[in-house]
């Protein structure tokens, strides 16, 4: 029997119309306007697409939002000084550093330059810590995104035996710490799995749950899957492209054969990779709130 699609676009849309009314809500009620500014470094093409999709995305939502396109050249102290003038400015709310940066910068100094509350990636250590003693502030966007497709396609978390293929900073651990936390789309046991895990399919096998964010495509094949589990495709791999140059994707999941086994699946794309964006404004509306106390 074919598995039902999680349809992160869908999803994402949901969410994003939700936020629209709510952007629209606290500029009514409480005079303020989220704020979201992208620091671009450098010229890459991937990197400016996905800036070009958050800003496009913002400002369909209502928000100030302001794109800061820096030369690939530009010295630490520079964009530590950006950084600091963004922390200070009441307009904005979150501030998205796109990775990766230019060899000579250091990424670590820069992302723990961002105020914390600000820091609508959710990549700063004390966001990363908060997470972790299940006091979290803001979540980071893929594993956010993730939790929020469980929860609104009815997925039974709690008491779950989840598995997550990858261990990133990015994906991998924060998905596995939030789903293993006390919660709503938690409390689940989980088990994380990585290039010198054993035996993989012993333990996806075993999934109720499978998060797959490995970064191969097709790695994880039908009889790799329990039978009725739910499986989350987070890997987004261009495989080729056709005669009109158009990207292929797959996923880190063999997509035809897993649909077989699976009760759910995410597609891609289409699945998990529309979330992320949706939870960078969520959370930017999030930090609106917080920096201006309000509480309704
Ligand atoms: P990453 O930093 O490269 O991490 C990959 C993880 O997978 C590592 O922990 C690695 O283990 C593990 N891994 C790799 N090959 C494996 C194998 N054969 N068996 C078991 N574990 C294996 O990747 P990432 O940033 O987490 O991204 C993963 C995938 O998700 C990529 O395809 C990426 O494009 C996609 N992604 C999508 C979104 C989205 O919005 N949809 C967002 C972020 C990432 P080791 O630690 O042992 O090396």
């Amino acid at each position: 029997m074919a598995a039902k699609l999680i349809k992160g676009a869908e999803v994402a849309k949901e969410i994003r119309a939700e936020l629209k009314e709510e952007v629209a809500r606290l500029k009514e009620k409480h005079g303020v306007v989220p704020g979201l500014v992208t620091i671009l470094v450098g010229e890459n093409p991937a990197s400016q697409s996905y800036v070009r999709a958050k800003q496009k995305t913002a400002h369909e939502l209502g928000f100030y939002s302001v794109q800061d396109d820096q030369p690939a050249d530009i010295s630490e102290e520079t964009l530590l000084g950006l950084i600091d003038k963004y922390n200070k400015d009441p307009k904005i709310h979150g501030i998205l550093v796109q990775l990766p940066l230019p060899k000579h910068i250091n990424e670590t100094k820069i992302l723990y330059a961002i105020d914390p509350d600000k820091d609508v990636d959710g990549f700063h250590p004390v966001n990363v810590g908060k997470l972790m003693i299940g006091e979290a502030n803001y979540l980071p966007c893929t594993p956010f995104g993730i939790q929020e497709l469980l929860i609104r396609s009815g997925t039974q978390v709690e008491g779950a035996e989840a598995v997550v293929v990858g261990r990133s900073n990015i994906v991998g651990k924060p998905i596995a710490m939030m789903l293993v936390q006390k919660g709503p789309g938690a409390n689940a046991t989980v088990t994380v799995c990585h290039t010198r895990t054993k035996d993989i399919a012993f333990h996806t096998k075993r999934a109720d749950i499978l998060i797959v964010a490995a970064g191969v495509p097709e790695y994880i094949k039908g009889d790799m899957i329990k039978p009725g589990a739910v499986v989350i495709d987070v890997g987004v791999n261009e495989v080729g492209r056709t005669p009109e140059g158009k990207r292929i994707l797959k996923g880190d999941v063999a997509f035809d054969e897993a649909k077989e086994v699976a009760s759910a699946i995410t597609p891609v794309p289409g699945g998990v990779g529309p979330m992320t964006i949706t939870m960078l404004m969520k959370n930017t509306v999030k930090a609106c709130k917080v920096l201006n106390n309000i509480n309704d």
